[in-house]
């Protein structure tokens, strides 16, 4: 090998080494950034699983129902109220409003709101075994250039507020109604007195105790508006006690003998001696006295009204009271708690009822942890049992 072709030889040599040098170099480098990019890219992942598990988390912790609707009015997002309230489940997020809720309503104002770029706020009504009303408020979203890009809809259930809001009006209605009828009248006497009658003493006697009836039925009812405000404010605070029983149902008894003298009503109590229970007494005593005035009120001319009285399992006891008078149509038996709710409306008013005792009785037990129920069939009396925590006689 001649000296020329030596120092090629060797030339060439380095150069391979350095190139193969680089080349190494080179892979590594390559190596390192992909190990790189692969760690970047899992921390990222890593990051948004945990973005999207924490915005599903908020979402599914709202009441309201949310849906997310594209601009080609398909479903992007629903949270899971939404999905109760429309009865869907996650896999459907993806069809279209129409096709998964099923609300012509609802998916026209979502195509209205998503294309005028309005919002909306509306009353929707879900038909079905159970109707629901939501109100809807409906945004509308754009993308960064401005162009529509579908709308956010949200759905707060206000069927219990509705619900409420309907109990309202009818109270208000039936309290003006009962307050109405009376003071017309003690206005229409008051009229005929001054109109005259008042000069003739029997006439005019006649007048003035229309007044007092009317007057008297105002301040019942009035009394027990009060107390039902009360009650229903939690403003009645119980003073419990150790209650005898059989003396505290005597006690009431004894507060009707003059109005059972005078429709010839025998009173009875068979309450054992013994028997205690936990109660407030005044309250006790008001809840007797409203089921003794009815049992007399509405059950028959010399008839029977019973107090009795028995321990339950469970460290409960039972008071009843029971007449024989011509029962609660089977219909009514429930409606009877109800406020202003009467069998035969004249004749609660003739006997001056507010149509509010039961109401009372009904408040007062659940308030005492216990409940009233009624058991009665037509012509077979009537019997309102009571159930109230039990207490050992010390
Ligand atoms: P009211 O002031 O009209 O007596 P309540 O709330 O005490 O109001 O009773 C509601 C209705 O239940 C009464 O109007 C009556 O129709 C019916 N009722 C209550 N107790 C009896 C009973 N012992 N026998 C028959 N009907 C009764």
């Amino acid at each position: 090998m001649s000296i020329r072709e030596f120092f090629f030889i060797a030339a060439f040599a380095a150069a391979a080494c350095a190139a193969w040098r680089l080349w190494t170099r080179l892979r590594t480098a390559q190596r390192r950034h992909q190990a790189t990019l692969t760690e970047l890219r899992g921390t990222h992942v890593e990051a948004l699983h945990a973005h999207t598990a924490r915005l599903e988390a908020m979402l599914d912790s709202m009441i309201e129902g949310l849906v997310v609707v594209d601009a080609r009015g398909r479903i992007a997002l629903a949270n899971r109220a939404a999905g109760e309230l429309f009865g869907f489940s996650r896999m459907m997020v993806g069809g279209t409003l129409l096709e998964v809720i099923r609300h012509h309503e609802v998916a026209a104002l979502a195509a209205r709101v998503g294309g005028e770029g309005a919002v909306v706020e509306h009353e929707v009504r879900l038909e079905g075994p159970e109707p629901r009303v939501l109100h809807l408020s409906a945004v509308a979203l754009r993308d960064a250039a401005g162009a529509p890009a579908g709308a956010v809809l949200v759905f707060h259930d206000v069927t219990r507020i509705r619900e409420l809001e309907g109990v309202r009006q009818d109270f208000v209605a039936n309290v003006s109604h009962e307050l109405r009828t009376p003071l017309s009248l003690i206005r229409s006497a008051a009229e005929t007195l001054l109109d005259g009658a008042k000069d003739d003493p029997a006439v005019a006697t006649r007048f003035l105790e229309i007044i007092d009836k009317h007057a008297n039925r105002l301040t019942l009812l009035i009394d027990d508006l009060l107390l039902l405000a009360r009650w229903d404010s939690g403003r009645v605070e119980l003073k419990f006690q150790t209650l005898a029983l059989r003396a505290a149902a005597q006690d009431s008894l004894d507060d009707f003998g003059s109005v059972a003298r005078a429709r010839a009503v025998t009173l009875e109590n068979t309450v054992p001696a013994g028997l205690v229970a936990r109660a407030d007494p005044d309250r006790l005593r008001q809840v007797l006295s409203n089921l003794i005035d009815n049992a007399i009120k509405y059950g028959r001319p010399e008839g029977r009204v019973t107090i009795a009285g028995r321990a339950l399992a469970g460290e409960r006891i039972e008071l009843s009271v029971c007449d024989d008078g011509p029962g609660i149509p089977t219909e009514a038996k429930e409606r009877v708690f109800e406020r202003f709710y009467r069998v035969d409306k004249a004749r609660s008013r003739e006997q001056g009822g507010t149509g509010l005792g039961l109401a009372i009785v009904k408040n007062v037990m659940q308030a005492h942890g216990g409940e009233v129920r009624v058991e009665s069939a037509p012509s077979a009396g009537t019997t309102f049992f009571l159930t109230l925590p039990a207490m050992k006689a010390n």
